[in-house]
C-alpha cells in the first residue's frame, strides 16, 4: 500500500506519472527499449529532451532570452558553479536565511568576496530579514538567496530589488510550485528530486548574456555553463531517465491546468495544516506568518518526547517521514505539488486526535 510520504526529498511523486513510467519502463514507445537503455544521441532520447526542454519553457513561461540547461551534482553543485561563472568583480551579496543559503555562500568564498548582507541566524531562521536595497553592492557579481527553506520552512513573500545585479534563486523546493516571472532573474536553479522529478537532474535557467566565455581559465569543462548551453545539455551522457521522469511531471502539470492551478491547490493543502497549527494548544508553527512557506510546514510540540512518539504513531498510520531535518529536530510535513490534499487532511485529522489523547501530558 502507498503510503503519504512528506519526505523533504526525494520526496513523493504523482501516482499518475509513476504508474506511466512503470507502463513505459521496457518499451518507451515504439522503439523497442527502455528509456534506460537508449543512446543519449539517438533520436527517441533526444525527442525526450527537447521536449522536457519545451515543456518546462511553456510551464514556466521562460522568455526567449534564457537557456534551460540539465546539470548533474545536485543543487550544491550550483553553489560552486554560480560563483566560478559570474565572477567578475570578484564580489557578490548573499541572504543567509538557512542552511542551504548559508552553503552558497561559504562555498562562493572559495571563489570570491562572499558579503553576508542579511541573515535570519539570530531567531533559528524563523523569518525573512527585511532588505534595503541601498546596502546592496551596485558593483556585485550577483545576489544570492535560497526562495524557500526546506529546512526552517520559510519562504521570501517579494523578491529583493537587485537593479542591475544579477538575481540568483536556489528554487531547489519551491519550483514549480506556482508561477514566477523568470524575467526577474539572472539564475533559477534547482534539483529536482523536491518538486520535479527523481534526484539526478539540476535544471538551470540562465539569462543569455550570464553564460560567458571563460576562456582559458581553469574553471573545469563539467562546471563551465557555456559547456551545457552550447551543447544543449548533451556534451557528455546526462541522466536521460531523471529528464525523462521530469518530462512526465510537466506533463502532469500541463494536465492539472499549469501553475497557477497548482498554485490554487497548494495554497488549499498549506492553509489546513497552518489552520490547525493555529488552533492547536499541542503543536506550534515557529514561522513568522507572512514568510510562512507553502511546501515544507515545520511544527514541534515543544517537548522532545512527544515529537518521537508523534512520528512513530503517525507512521503507523501511513503518515511517513514527518521527521524535522536531522540539524533542527521537531516535525516537518513537506507538501510539495505531489501530496495530494487528501495525505494533508490525513495528516491534520490524525494531529487533532494525537492532541486529544496526549493533552494530559
Ligand atoms: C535539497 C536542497 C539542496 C541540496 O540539493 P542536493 O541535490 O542534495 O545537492 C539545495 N538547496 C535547497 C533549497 C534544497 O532544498
Amino acid at each position: 500500500m502507498r503510503v503519504y510520504n512528506f519526505s523533504a526529498g526525494p520526496a513523493m511523486l504523482p501516482e499518475e506519472v509513476l504508474k506511466k513510467a512503470a507502463a513505459e519502463l521496457t518499451e518507451h514507445g515504439d522503439s523497442g527499449q527502455s528509456v534506460i537503455e537508449m543512446s543519449h544521441r539517438g533520436k527517441d532520447y533526444e525527442a525526450i529532451h527537447n521536449e522536457c526542454i519545451s515543456l518546462l519553457r511553456e510551464t514556466m513561461e521562460i522568455p526567449d532570452n534564457y537557456k534551460v540547461l540539465f546539470i548533474q551534482g545536485g543543487g550544491h553543485m550550483q553553489f560552486d558553479m554560480v560563483p566560478q561563472n559570474l565572477k567578475k568583480n570578484g564580489k557578490a551579496d548573499f541572504v543567509v536565511t538557512g542552511q542551504w543559503a548559508g552553503k552558497a555562500q561559504s562555498e562562493a568564498k572559495k571563489y570570491l568576496e562572499a558579503n553576508v548582507i542579511a541573515s535570519s541566524k539570530d531567531k533559528t531562521f524563523s523569518y525573512i530579514p527585511a532588505l534595503d536595497s541601498s546596502e546592496f553592492d551596485k558593483d556585485a557579481d550577483y545576489f544570492h538567496i535560497c526562495q524557500n527553506n526546506t529546512i526552517f520552512g520559510t519562504r521570501f513573500s517579494k523578491l529583493p530589488e537587485t537593479g542591475s545585479v544579477p538575481l540568483v534563486s536556489d528554487m531547489s523546493s519551491c519550483i514549480l510550485s506556482e508561477p514566477v516571472d523568470v524575467s526577474k532573474f539572472g539564475i533559477i536553479y534547482a534539483c529536482a528530486q523536491k518538486n520535479m522529478g527523481p534526484s539526478g537532474v539540476t535544471v538551470v535557467i540562465i539569462r543569455e548574456d550570464l553564460i560567458r566565455d571563460l576562456g582559458d581559465s581553469n574553471v573545469p569543462a563539467m562546471q563551465r555553463y557555456k559547456t551545457y548551453a552550447d551543447n544543449n545539455s548533451l556534451y557528455n551522457t546526462p541522466p536521460t531517465f531523471s529528464i525523462y521522469m521530469v518530462k512526465l511531471v510537466l506533463e502532469w502539470i500541463k494536465s492539472k491546468g499549469g501553475l497557477s492551478e497548482i498554485k490554487a491547490y497548494n495554497e488549499k493543502k498549506a492553509a489546513i495544516l497552518y489552520d490547525y497549527l493555529d488552533s492547536s494548544k499541542m503543536f506550534n508553527n515557529p514561522v513568522e506568518k507572512e514568510y510562512r512557506s507553502l511546501m515544507n510546514v515545520t511544527f514541534v510540540t515543544g517537548n522532545e518526547e512527544l515529537d518521537k512518539k508523534f512520528i512513530a504513531e503517525a507512521k503507523k498510520e501511513g503518515l511517513v517521514t514527518l521527521g524535522g531535518h536531522r540539524s533542527v529536530g521537531g516535525m516537518r510535513a513537506s507538501i510539495y505539488n505531489a501530496m495530494p490534499i487528501e495525505g494533508v487532511q490525513k495528516l491534520v485529522d490524525f494531529m487533532r486526535k494525537f492532541e486529544a489523547e496526549n493533552s494530559a501530558m
